[in-house]
């Protein structure tokens, strides 16, 4: 992971709204942006939209993370 702290100027492309961020956080192997990690959250369980993180997030090989 040292080489991402390196290039942290560099532009990631974030694995939920794929638009490239310059801030954000890494979740193993995947880029999260800020804008994306607050969305998650506060977004409620039962909320439809919880789901539709969780699908991208499962590009992710990480089961379970947030639950
Ligand atoms: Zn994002």
């Amino acid at each position: 992971m040292n080489s991402f702290l390196a290039q942290r100027h560099f532009e990631e492309t974030c694995v939920i709204c794929e638009i490239q961020k310059p801030k954000g956080i890494h979740l193993y192997t995947s880029f999260i942006c800020t804008d994306c990690e607050k969305d998650l959250i506060q977004t409620n369980t039962s909320d439809p939209k919880y789901k539709y993180f969780l699908q991208k997030l499962k590009k992710i090989n990480t089961p379970e993370i947030f639950s």
